[in-house]
């Protein structure tokens, strides 16, 4: 089915706003990521049926099982992984809804990501295109084993939670890089992280907040 980006009007812009507004009071400061997240069209991200509640700071369901995250989480990883500075490209593992990497792709030249769910990348892309966005390259494909053709990559930013980070992922993190990445169990406690890889066998960690990510699962599927 078609959309169309008409509609955007003074109402969608005004709930934007005060979604930023709210990011601010919830400790996000990077006017960098304020501005894109005041000026992304979120609710192109989600089922017509669920569109109302796009500029809401709530996940919401996007098919398959799989939600798109909450903008201030969007917001705080963004901001993490670009605070030392523009990184020239960035990994993306689970792209679901696309919204994370329409974001990123705002910010940073080159985006890559990484999808285990065929029918979501299709999605995403179609959004991605009707905004007009053209620096998103995705790939159909399990993300825990990375994207090694264009590694290694300055900064990764993963959207589903491992128990474990995936050995790959470190691998294709460049010294000097950094990854944001959930850790934890569906039913136990989540952390996000900040890993940094200090030298080729030093990788420092930083626990930054408790959250709640879908999984991060095996293989990739229709
Ligand atoms: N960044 C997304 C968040 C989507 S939820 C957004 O902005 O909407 C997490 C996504 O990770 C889901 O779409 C899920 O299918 C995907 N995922 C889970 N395990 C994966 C894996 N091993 N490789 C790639 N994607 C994965």
């Amino acid at each position: 089915m078609q959309r169309s980006i008409q509609g955007i009007g003074m109402t969608s812009q005004r709930t934007r706003d005060r979604l930023v507004e709210r990011l601010r009071e919830k400790g996000i400061t990077d006017e960098r990521v304020l501005e894109v997240m005041r000026t992304t069209p979120r609710h192109l991200f989600i089922d017509e049926a669920l569109a109302h509640r796009a500029y809401e700071d709530s996940s919401l369901p996007i098919g398959h099982g799989q939600t798109i995250s909450q903008p201030y989480i969007v917001a705080k990883m963004t901001e993490v992984l670009l605070e030392p500075g523009i990184p020239d490209f960035v990994l993306e593992v689970g792209t679901g809804s696309g919204y994370q990497s329409a974001v990123l792709s705002r910010l940073v030249p080159k985006v890559y990501t990484v999808e285990r769910i065929s029918g979501l990348l299709d999605k995403a892309r179609e959004a991605h295109r009707l905004i007009g966005i053209r620096n998103i390259y995705t790939k159909h494909s399990d993300g825990s084993w990375g994207w090694p053709q264009h590694a290694p990559y300055p900064a990764i930013m993963v959207t589903a939670a491992p128990e474990q980070i995936p050995e790959s992922l470190l691998e294709q993190l460049a010294v000097g890089g950094r990854m944001v990445i959930p850790v934890g169990t569906i039913s136990g406690d989540q952390q996000l992280k900040l890993i940094t890889r200090v030298s080729v066998t030093n990788f420092e960690e930083h626990t930054l907040d408790a959250v709640r990510f879908v999984p991060l699962l095996d293989g990739s599927v229709r």
